[in-house]
């Protein structure tokens, strides 16, 4: 095997993961006699994270390590690895070994068949929340029904991606990323392998309910028009409904009749087209806020320090 192979891992607050994470990619590496460079992205974390990296950076030329300047979230970690990899084909997996390392021979075997995107898909996963596990599903499947393009279900990021679609993913500058939509959306030739999903190592998951949050709205919002089509139906929707009242009205006044005018209907109006109008602002301010993060045209992540990286990224700061 001469092909060189990135792994890519994102680690926010993972000291307890770190060294043993290593350890079970590089015996697959070795085993599998793999060409081979890992990098490891260190997304702010302040606790021992870095040092560990750090470390393991002094005693293997293979491990080349970015330091963010503050946590940019795992998306953005995640494309600083992309942008840093050197290999023919890259790998991203998690550093909680959620995503068993010993499937990489698998991906790179489908990756050699010819395809240029191998994802990881779940059968099962243990140790997860039925929280999790519920919030998972459905997301998923309300995606694809919102979504202009097909975004595989229970697949996370646990794949491997040729060269060229790292090439055009380089490309996309989005600033709120949905990593898997986007790689979704390139095309190529894309397939799947299944796998039960484990459980995390150690330590806690570092996405608490606020960051799945925003993680779905990426998904939605970046993939999709959709919000904003309905909310123009439900203000056709509101028109109608009030031109039937009107009508009513008038036809109630012409006919004679003198309705008590009453509390609880006006109350009610008031309240559902005032929720309508702030559902409907509200989505609207989701794309507005998005082409405002564009415009502002920021770096997606700032690099503090990088070890054993041959050359200044494009994102290096002077
Ligand atoms: N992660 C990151 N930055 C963040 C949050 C998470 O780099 O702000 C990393 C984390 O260290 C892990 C991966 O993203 O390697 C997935 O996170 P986690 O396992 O906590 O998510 P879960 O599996 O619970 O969805
Ligand atoms: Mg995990």
């Amino acid at each position: 095997m001469n092909e060189l192979i990135s792994i890519v891992v994102p680690m926010y607050y993972e000291e307890q993961v770190a060294q043993e994470c290593y350890n079970r990619l590089k015996s697959v590496m070795t085993e599998h006699n793999i060409n081979h460079e890992f990098i490891f992205i260190n997304d702010g974390s302040q606790d021992k994270t870095m040092d560990i990296l750090r470390k393991l950076a002094a005693d293997d030329f293979c491990v080349k390590v970015i330091d963010f300047a503050r946590n940019f979230g795992h998306q953005n970690a995640v494309t600083a690895g992309i942008d840093f990899a050197k290999g023919d084909a890259i790998v991203i997996i998690d550093a909680d070994l959620q995503d068993p390392p010993e499937l990489i021979p698998q991906l790179i075997q489908k990756w050699k068949e010819g395809y240029q995107v191998v994802y990881a898909k779940r059968k099962a996963r243990k140790g997860e929340t039925f929280f999790k596990l519920v919030t998972a599903r459905y997301f998923y499947r309300f995606l694809n029904n919102m979504s202009d393009i097909e975004i595989p279900k229970d697949t996370g990021d646990f794949r491997i991606i040729d060269k060229k679609v790292a090439g055009v993913f380089k490309r996309m500058t989005e600033r709120n990323r949905f990593i898997r939509g986007m790689i979704s959306w390139v095309g190529f030739n894309q397939t799947y392998i299944e796998y039960e999903r484990d459980e995390r190592f150690a330590g806690e998951t570092k996405y608490p309910l606020k960051k799945m949050l925003k993680f779905a709205s990426d998904g939605i919002f970046a993939f999709s028009s959709k919000p904003l089509r309905l909310v123009t139906n439900l203000g056709l929707l509101t028109v109608l409904i009030s031109i039937g009242l009107l009508l009513y009205s008038i036809i109630v006044k012409i006919i004679g009749y003198n309705i008590e005018a009453g509390w609880a209907s006006i109350m009610v109006a008031i309240s559902f087209f005032s929720g309508i109008q702030l559902l409907s602002l509200g989505i609207i301010g989701q794309y507005i806020a998005r082409i405002y993060d564009e415009s502002k045209n920021r770096p997606m992540y700032i690099v503090k320090e990088q070890l054993n990286m041959d050359e200044l990224s494009e994102y290096e700061e002077e």
